[in-house]
């Protein structure tokens, strides 16, 4: 073996895992009889949609779900249904993903972001700050890239406050707080099953919540005609009895095709989790005490379910975490920056939602200068997390060392 060949990885950051054979077969099943719409059954079926919500909620050990289009659906249908207007404002993380502030915008609603802090969680004493200045009764809180903060906390918080909390578990599916579901802590929980997420459907969203007014309207509102009593983990029909001419109808159903693909992988979510923890923990151990680098710490209230990794580069200049970025780059190795001037492919900042009118967050801009982030698809092998770790390691050194910088590409160029 040549000693001096640097190791290189070759695998890919973006290859999910096939769909499992009994979710093709049962997707095979549905395509063949054509009743993809989930209010078309024959006599006496039960839609894999209704099926699917639930399963779903006996999974979180909720009253009531509702499978949607999309997890941005999802966060847009749950502000609809707890009474969020057009100029409204709501509360919101600065650091999360674009279909969070873009879920209140669409509403004629007003996101209000609140800073995070350097365990990339939502700042608890600026929360309650913003609240006070906005005067904003809803918190969408995103669970951003499936760290937790301390959810006993924000819930007395919220609750002394009088603000309703509606979770984005986008990245929580299967994560817990102190033996809570992610999910359950506030009046509604938000998932995705975006390819990216946990459960893999192309598109898709849930909501959950145990208020009956709240879930009626939200049954309503994704355009269940008057068919809610075809659902099985929806309220009783006399819950819509008051409200089903009022609210309108939001179309944005889930189809039976996709339940179908989705049902089985339910099974193994906790499978996944576990699969996800070992790739992390073992990322997590190779990079553990190397000069310049810091981990995000987990607490032990904290379940988590690891699709991507996160470290930070506190102090960093541009130019060398530019250059860590190219060197790891060069050795197969893909992270993205939150401190990147431009938005790039999915990543961006609260700053660049220009529609939203960020004021500037000190606090964050400091965090997200120096935050790495990487995708760990369950396509990776624990020796390519063990691998990953050493290629970052030794590039953190070397790049410290060397005090390379790399200047920013000018766009347009
Ligand atoms: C993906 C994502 C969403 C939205 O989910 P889609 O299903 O893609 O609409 C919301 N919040 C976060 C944090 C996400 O990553």
């Amino acid at each position: 073996m040549d000693l001096m060949a640097p190791e290189r990885f070759t695998g890919s950051f973006t290859q999910q895992e096939p769909i499992p054979e009994e979710g093709i077969e049962a997707a095979v099943a549905v395509l063949r009889h054509g009743r993809l719409h989930r209010y078309n059954t024959a006599p006496g079926e039960v839609a894999e949609t209704a099926l699917l919500e639930e399963e779903f909620a006996a999974l979180v050990g909720a009253k009531y779900c509702l499978a949607v289009a999309s997890g941005g659906y999802a966060l847009g249908c749950a502000l609809r249904a707890v009474g969020v207007k057009a100029g409204d404002r709501v509360l919101t993380n600065a650091f999360t993903l674009a279909p969070v502030p873009g879920s209140i915008a669409a509403l004629g609603a007003v996101p209000v972001f609140v800073e995070v802090t350097e365990d990339l969680v939502i700042d608890l004493s600026h929360l309650e700050r913003m609240a006070g200045e906005s005067g904003a009764r809803v918190l969408m809180l995103s669970h951003m890239r499936g760290h937790l903060c301390d959810m006993d906390a924000l819930m007395a918080l919220c609750n002394r406050l009088g603000v309703t909390v509606i979770e984005d578990c986008a990245h929580t599916m299967g994560a817990s707080w102190n033996g809570v579901p992610s999910g359950r802590h506030g009046l509604v929980g938000c998932y995705s099953m975006q390819t990216y997420k946990h459960i893999n459907s192309g598109e898709g969203g849930f909501l959950v919540s145990d208020d009956a007014e709240v879930m009626a309207r939200a049954v309503l509102l994704s355009g269940s005609y008057m068919l809610y009593a075809r659902h099985r983990a929806a309220p009783a029909p006399e819950v819509f009895e008051n409200i089903r001419l009022d609210v309108p109808n939001v179309s944005g159903r889930m189809d039976n095709l996709r339940a179908a693909i989705l049902r089985p992988q339910l099974k193994r979510l906790e499978d996944r989790r576990e699969r996800w923890g070992v790739l992390y923990r073992t990322l997590e151990a190779g990079l553990a005490g190397t000069n310049g680098l810091r981990l995000v710490p987990r607490p032990a209230a904290e379940v988590y379910v690891a699709s991507s990794f996160q470290f930070l580069l506190p102090d960093w200049p541009e130019g060398r975490i530019r250059a860590l970025i190219a060197r790891c780059a060069a050795r197969g190795v893909e992270l993205k920056w939150f401190g990147a001037p431009e938005p790039v492919a999915f990543t961006s900042r609260y700053e660049h939602w220009r529609y939203a009118a960020p004021v500037p967050l000190p606090q964050t801009d400091k965090v997200l200068a120096g935050l790495i982030d990487m995708r760990l698809p369950l396509t990776f092998s624990p020796e390519d997390a063990a691998l990953i770790g050493r290629i970052i390691r030794a590039e953190v050194l070397a790049v410290q060392q060397s005090g390379e910088e790399v200047a920013a590409v000018v766009l347009g160029d």
